[in-house]
């Protein structure tokens, strides 16, 4: 029995407070899409402890791509502890022997998948935007078939690198939350594959959790059906104050290019890019942005991108749907009674 789930392309659930990260059904889809190419199953890797029902995420990880979920419930996981964590994957990969092995590239999946790689001895490409699975040849005529291509900008994003690992295994990769778009598969079923392990090491539990304090987000650039970026051709923080009315009229949320946020006009937690949040809203303005890649990374997916510059040969004019060329501060006055009068 066991053989039918080995072998398989794995995404770490994470989950917190009971709800299950949206980067991780992102990589149930992506792992879809890689196992078809090899015919393996998808598996979901679920931690936690008992105070939230497994069904119910289970059923979430299979209506996004996952075939199969392992499960791990024991009071060791109540809190994410980086040694417990990865004592537990490490049993499970040991077990199971997938070939691949996602994890989201949040805070917590920065910290525990390089763990889970090193006592694995073997690679972990972080910050992924793409992958793929091809045949590689080596230089001398080695083929190695179906390998994972971890793809992602490197060099300071000038150019785009694929790294693939031949040898060891599982494939590890790390993947930017909104770069792999969210699958739903409403007829997708799966199975619950319970398993317990024994936390015997009392050095697992070295660090102690004493208090747990999340800083509550006020802005939710993901979520945002609506975005509206400023970049350096705003001009001025009080500028900017156009933009969040734009904004609040839409519904949405304020972006900004990092040459706004070096421009000191704006929080760095508004970044959207290559170094910061990637969206894909079904409305993005871009205001005053002239459409760096690295800029592009976090928003060419939006579905539908107005661009406003003063210069009509601006780069950002080449993925925008409509393009305004003008001033963006005459330009986004009309944009909010436009939009008020709708
Ligand atoms: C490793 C690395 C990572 C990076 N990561 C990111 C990232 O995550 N996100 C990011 O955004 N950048 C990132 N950058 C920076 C990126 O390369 C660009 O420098 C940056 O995106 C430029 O921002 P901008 O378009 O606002 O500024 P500019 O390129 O200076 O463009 C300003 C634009 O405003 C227009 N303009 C001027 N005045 C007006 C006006 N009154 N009305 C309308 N338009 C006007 C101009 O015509 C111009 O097109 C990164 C760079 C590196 C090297």
């Amino acid at each position: 029995m066991l053989h039918n789930y080995q072998n398989g392309v794995w995404a770490f659930a994470e989950v917190q407070d009971g709800i299950i990260h949206d980067v991780s059904l992102e990589l149930c889809g992506k792992a879809k899409q890689l196992a078809a190419k090899t015919g393996v199953k998808v598996g979901a890797v679920l931690l936690k402890d008992k105070t939230v029902s497994a069904d119910s995420l289970a059923q979430k990880l299979f209506r996004h791509g996952a075939d199969y979920t392992v499960l791990l419930e024991d009071k060791a996981l109540e809190q994410y502890r980086t040694q417990p964590y990865a004592f537990a994957l490490i049993e499970l990969v040991k077990k199971y022997q997938p070939q691949i092995f996602l994890f989201g590239a949040t805070p917590l999946g920065r910290d525990l998948a390089p763990r889970v790689a090193s006592e694995l001895r073997t690679g972990l490409t972080a910050d992924c935007t793409d992958l793929q699975i091809e045949d590689v040849s080596e230089k001398d005529g080695t083929v190695h078939p179906n390998l994972l291509l971890q793809i992602r900008p490197a060099f300071g994003g000038n150019i785009v690198a694929t790294i693939v690992n031949y040898d060891q295994r599982p494939q590890m990769a790390t993947v930017r939350e909104g770069v792999m778009p969210l699958k739903e598969y409403p007829q997708n079923s799966g199975e619950l594959l319970k398993e317990s392990i024994a936390f015997a090491d009392a050095k697992l539990f070295s660090v102690e959790v004493l208090r747990r304090e999340i800083e509550k987000r006020q802005l939710n650039l993901k979520g945002a059906k609506a975005v509206v970026a400023g970049g350096a051709g705003v001009g001025s923080k009080e500028n900017f104050a156009l933009l969040f009315t734009l904004a609040e009229t839409l519904g949405g949320a304020v972006g900004a290019s990092r040459a706004a946020i070096d421009s000191g006009y704006i929080g760095s937690e508004h970044q959207i890019g290559q170094t910061g949040t990637a969206v894909r809203p079904a409305l993005y303005i871009a205001c005053g942005i002239s459409g760096a890649i690295q800029h592009r990374a976090g928003m060419q997916e939006s579905a539908k991108i107005i661009a406003v510059n003063t210069d009509k040969d601006a780069p950002i004019f080449s993925i925008a749907h409509y393009g305004i060329v003008g001033d963006v501060k005459e330009v986004v006055p009309m944009l909010i009674q436009a939009f008020k009068e709708r």
